[in-house]
């Protein structure tokens, strides 16, 4: 089946038993069994739960993978993800990378002696150079967060492999109805689903899709049963019922953001502009050839720190908030937002500054929103 049904109709789809054609919401926290002995494949809901289950197996169709595992929010996930190293492990990051991460590696788990380093996955020979003995992982963000540059997965995934290692994709920037990281070779693709999956700005969710390696996907089986992340069942359903809009909300943000990034480029006071929809992008052919769409979010810089300040104030119609992927347009400020805690030295290398803005198109009427973004970033009034 193609992705726009699965999305519609999910994994199993309508309720076997009632036939309801919305996938029940399981609210129960323990089921009863038959007889002893005897399960009816439920026991537990932090172990496994049948709304939660329709979720996980409709996005492992999706993202094309083996198995997934739905957790409370995206940094849930990916803290299950990094679980799976030991005591002298080596993990190569992209450098540009959500902040949330930066601050998981680096204030939890490098103190069980994980060495995190990160580089700018988009260029290949960094990441080939900075490969040790001791590397088990490339975790990747593409587009990255929030400069939007493009690593190539197949490439990444084909060196990573010849030297033993896993490849981990943070996908939440474009979905997998845009991308599809297992497709191209990584082992691991992570969510967080409050963005696109969820496209409402109402749900605090995460995702981990495994391709079936069993030492990993066992692994991630007792990490998941063991510290309990896992969604519930009601934030489940929201999912479900998100997902079934994923790719017409996609199209309409992607039309709206190209849009939007073409006029930005005339702006007066808007100096640069990092979209990966627009040609002269740099790795824009390499977007081409392993997404099948561009996406909503847009990078831009303005003229001084004075316009990007007193655009967060102007907005009306766009709202100054953190977060992304949602049908309302948001404006978000990395350096004092999403990037407040990573190094200092990690932001300079990257280029986030304060005079960077983030923007997460939405599926507002694309005229309206440019109206308000115009007055916005209009010098001095
Ligand atoms: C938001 C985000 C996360 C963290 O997800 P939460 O659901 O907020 O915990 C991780 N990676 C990326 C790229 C994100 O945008």
């Amino acid at each position: 089946m193609k992705d726009r049904t699965i999305e519609v109709r999910g994994c199993k789809g309508y309720d076997r038993a009632t036939g309801a054609i919305s996938f029940p919401i399981y609210q129960s926290a323990t089921f009863r069994h038959p007889a002893l002995g005897e399960s009816t494949g439920y026991d537990y809901s932090r172990v496994k739960n049948p709304t939660r289950e329709e979720l996980e197996n409709t996005v492992a169709l999706l993202e094309k993978g083996s198995r997934c595992w739905a957790f409370s929010s995206g940094m849930a996930a990916i803290g299950a993800l990094l679980k799976l190293f030991n005591p002298g492990d080596h993990v190569i990051l992209s450098e540009d990378l959500y902040g949330g991460t930066v601050r998981i590696c680096n204030a939890l788990y490098s103190k069980y002696n994980i060495a995190f380093e990160y580089v700018n996955t988009a260029d290949l020979g960094a990441v080939k150079k900075a490969f040790k003995d001791s590397t088990k992982a490339v975790f990747i963000e593409t587009p990255s967060n929030p400069m939007m540059l493009v690593s190539d997965i197949k490439a990444i995934s084909e060196f990573a492999h010849l030297k033993g290692a896993l490849v981990i994709v943070d996908n939440t920037f474009l979905s997998p109805h845009f991308q599809k990281p297992l497709l191209l070779g990584a082992d691991l693709v992570v969510h967080s689903g409050t963005k696109y999956l969820c496209g409402h700005n109402d749900v605090i969710a995460g995702l981990v899709i495994a391709k079936a390696l069993p030492e990993v996907t066992e692994l991630l089986d007792v990490i998941y049963k063991s510290e309990g992340a896992s969604l519930g069942p009601f934030d489940s359903w929201l999912m479900l019922r998100s997902i079934k809009t994923l790719s017409v909300r996609l199209d309409r943000q992607t039309e709206n953001a190209l849009k939007i990034a073409t006029w930005l480029k005339t702006v007066p006071t808007v100096t640069d502009v990092y979209y990966v929809g627009l040609p002269d992008h740099p790795s824009y052919q390499l977007s081409q050839a392993q997404t099948t769409g561009f996406g909503a979010m847009i990078s831009f810089k303005v003229k001084t720190v004075a316009i990007a300040q007193q655009s967060l104030n102007k907005v009306k119609l766009v709202y100054f908030a953190e977060s992304l992927g949602g049908v309302e347009t948001l404006l978000t400020y990395p350096i004092a937002q999403t990037h407040a805690e990573a190094p200092r030295e990690l932001l300079d290398k990257v280029g986030v500054d304060e005079r960077l803005l983030r923007l997460s198109v939405g599926i507002e009427d694309v005229d309206d929103l440019i109206t308000d973004l115009a007055q916005a970033l209009t010098e001095g009034e």
